[in-house]
């Protein structure tokens, strides 16, 4: 039996384990996913213990996205966003990759919604906003980010190729774009009734990704839906982070449907 897990601190609530086991199961694979919370300056000795008690494979989540980045050899998304959310143990050595940046991109492709050649807005330039960032700027998209606090901003834009930054002042600039990225915690629970975007500048020819998933329908996303937009709510992207692991790890295309069906019954 392989065992993966996920490495985080609290991880109590994590939705990875059900989505996972619900595609060993779909595929037969003998395998279990378990969490793992060590001390929050523990990552390396984490790791180290993982490998040393075979372990195939390793999520990683807050706080622990970054030091992992120095505790393995990390591939060049992951070393370039900053962030390691997903370990590979099968090879000589544990190496690292950040699959949130695919779950960005996929969320998009499912929903047909073609990144290349578009303005996108990205709200929020935390750890959620590094990962869109990056992932709208590979994929061809022209990226503005927009923060709270403007000098994370401009940081983050200075690493993003063709990136423009400023405050949330620059939200106007929706209104001239094709995507949208929501990656603040603004919506969240227990604060749903508030939106990172005021609704007069949202309209029909948007796509909006709310990376937030709790609530699954935000306010953001419902007066994006009221205006005629292609709304994707958070659990796509955690969906896709976690086929991307999937895949990583095992080698096969991941049963998204089964994954999808078993993340989303868990959020309910
Ligand atoms: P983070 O690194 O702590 O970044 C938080 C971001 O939110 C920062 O840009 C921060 O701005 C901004 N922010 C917080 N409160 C704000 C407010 N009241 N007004 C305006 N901006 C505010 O967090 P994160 O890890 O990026 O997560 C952000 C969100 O994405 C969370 O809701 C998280 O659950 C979600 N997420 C979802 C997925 C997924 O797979 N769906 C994956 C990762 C994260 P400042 O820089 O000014 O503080």
């Amino acid at each position: 039996m392989d065992v993966y897990g996920l490495l985080g601190n609290p991880v109590e609530h994590s939705l990875s384990p059900p989505m996972h086991e619900a595609a060993y199961e779909a595929l037969g694979i003998d395998a279990r996913y378990v969490t793992f919370e060590p001390d929050r300056d523990a990552a390396a000795e984490a790791v180290a213990a993982a490998e040393t008690l075979g372990i195939a494979g390793l999520n990683v989540t807050i706080p622990f996205k970054r030091d992992v980045l120095d505790a393995v050899e990390s591939d060049d998304v992951a070393r370039r966003v900053g962030a390691v959310n997903t370990i590979d143990f099968s090879g000589d050595a544990p190496r690292g990759y950040n699959t949130d940046v695919a779950g960005v991109e996929r969320s998009f492709a499912h929903h047909d919604v073609t990144i290349d050649g578009h303005d996108a807005v990205v709200v929020g330039a935390g750890g959620a906003g590094r990962a869109a960032s990056f992932a709208l700027a590979d994929a061809g998209a022209s990226v503005h980010i927009a923060n709270r606090t403007v000098e994370s901003a401009e940081s983050l834009a200075a690493d993003v190729p063709g990136a423009t930054a400023g405050g949330l002042d620059t939200l106007d600039r929706v209104a001239d774009a094709d995507l949208l990225v929501n990656a603040t915690s603004v919506g969240m629970e227990p604060d749903e009734d508030e939106t990172p975007v005021p609704a007069e500048h949202l309209h029909a020819d948007l796509a909006v990704l709310d990376a937030v998933y709790a609530p699954v329908e935000t306010r953001l996303l419902r007066e994006a839906a009221d205006v005629g937009a292609t709304t994707i709510d958070g659990a796509w992207m955690l969906l896709f982070q976690g086929v991307a692991a999937f895949e990583r790890w095992t080698g096969r295309d991941a049963p998204v449907d089964a994954m999808n069906e078993a993340l989303r019954a868990e959020l309910e």
